[in-house]
């Protein structure tokens, strides 16, 4: 469980700055489109709706009213402070035909489901009207803000276009550069007096299973030839702030933080595995908190685009290996991922809470099916990021 931490940064480096303002004039938009004063509940119960198989033919997307294209927002002179602007602007929402088309993906709308169903090259995405949860690939994902009906037809949000979806579906389209991969820092959660989260019944630590974690999955990535540095190689206690500060000073290339959860109710039936990611810029968080810090770019929204990518990539591989309910891919400002440089992901991998979950992270076994599972997820990225680099080359 990673501790909420999520006060405003102070650190805001030169380059921070400087992205933050260029950005200002698509900021602009997503405020003006007036983010919605409550959060939507972020299922977190492993249900899988829309999952069903569609026994309904799939219906033409619905005739609707042209839809003018999303305009880039004007530039403007400041940052645009206050959300006073509630009114829906359609500006920053993107339609099915729009985004579908862009994406190259085939567009099926299920009417009574209120479904959108997208399709093409062995892929398959399914956005739902009035919900931030969407599925891709066959695993859960949560949308920054819900997929709505506008003008006739299931629109997103630009912001969950450009950051989540393109990416997706596309890596590396309209994000420059990809970058490297040779190191990776592993960052074991909590530490010394800190214990994380505790199964004081079975005697399990979250601080001794993700350094375990930890361990088994260098090993397995130094196999693979990455340069693997630990923000703590034993039992010590580590500030947050410090971690990401561990991946600035061997100039890593890759962050993952290693965690297990637990939750105060609900224990008998909440297990399984989330994945999360730095909140882009204006959006909101999936876990409900106060969020003080949604008009703020952060240092770890410089790498949004990839961040996409590799979440995506760890949590569908998680699934496919270890077979748990899926707790879906989300996004939080973490500590450890607000203040990340570089592409940066926090995985749940378990919750101690459940004595049956808890009881397999205890095993050697489990813990090393987990550390294999992150590594051919990381595979996976570098895979995407080797894919990017290609086009980029032609
Ligand atoms: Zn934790």
């Amino acid at each position: 469980m990673m501790p909420p931490a999520d006060r405003p940064s102070g650190i805001l480096s030169r380059a921070g700055r400087a992205v933050r303002s260029a950005l200002l004039g698509f900021a602009a938009a997503a405020v003006a489109a007036g983010l919605p004063a409550q959060e939507p509940a972020a299922r977190s119960t492993p249900t899988r709706p829309g999952t069903a198989p569609a026994n309904v033919a799939p219906a033409a997307p619905k005739p609707a009213a042209p839809v003018a294209a999303p305009k880039a927002a004007a530039p403007r002179a400041a940052a645009p402070k206050s959300a006073e602007a509630k009114a829906p602007s359609a500006g920053a929402y993107v339609g099915a035909r729009e985004f579908s088309r862009v994406l190259g993906l085939e567009p099926a709308w299920d009417a009574a489901k209120k479904q959108l169903v997208l399709t093409g090259s062995n892929r398959r995405f399914v956005l739902e009207a009035e919900t931030r949860e969407a599925e891709f690939d066959g695993v859960r994902v949560f949308l920054g803000a819900p997929a709505e009906i506008r003008q006739g037809e299931l629109a997103i949000s630009k912001i969950d276009y450009l950051k989540l979806l393109t990416p997706v579906v596309r890596p590396g389209q309209g994000a420059g550069k990809p970058p490297g991969l040779r190191t990776i820092v592993l960052d074991p959660g909590h530490g010394g007096r800190d214990t994380g989260k505790v199964n004081a019944r079975l005697r399990v630590l979250e601080k001794e299973m993700t350094l375990d974690t930890a361990r088994r999955l260098k090993a397995l990535l130094e196999v693979q030839g990455y340069r693997v540095v630990l923000t703590r190689e034993d039992d010590r206690y580590v500030e947050l702030v410090d971690r990401p500060a561990v991946a600035d000073r061997v100039d890593a290339d890759l962050f993952v933080s290693l965690h297990f959860n637990a939750v105060e109710a609900d224990v008998e039936r909440v297990t399984g595995v989330e994945v999360y990611t730095m909140t882009p810029q204006h959006q909101l968080s999936a876990n409900r908190q106060p969020d003080d810090q949604v008009p703020v770019f952060n240092p770890g929204n410089f790498n949004d685009h990839w961040n996409a990518v590799l979440g995506f990539s760890i949590h569908r591989d998680m699934l496919a290996a270890l077979k748990v309910p899926d707790r879906g891919l989300k996004r939080s400002r973490f500590a450890v991922l607000r203040h990340a440089r570089c592409p940066a992901v926090l995985i749940e991998a378990g919750f101690l809470s459940n004595d049956a979950e808890a009881a397999r992270v205890a095993t050697q076994g489990y813990r090393q099916q987990i550390a294999a599972a992150i590594a051919t997820g990381i595979r996976s990225y570098a895979a995407a990021l080797k894919q990017a680099q290609t086009r980029a080359g032609r």
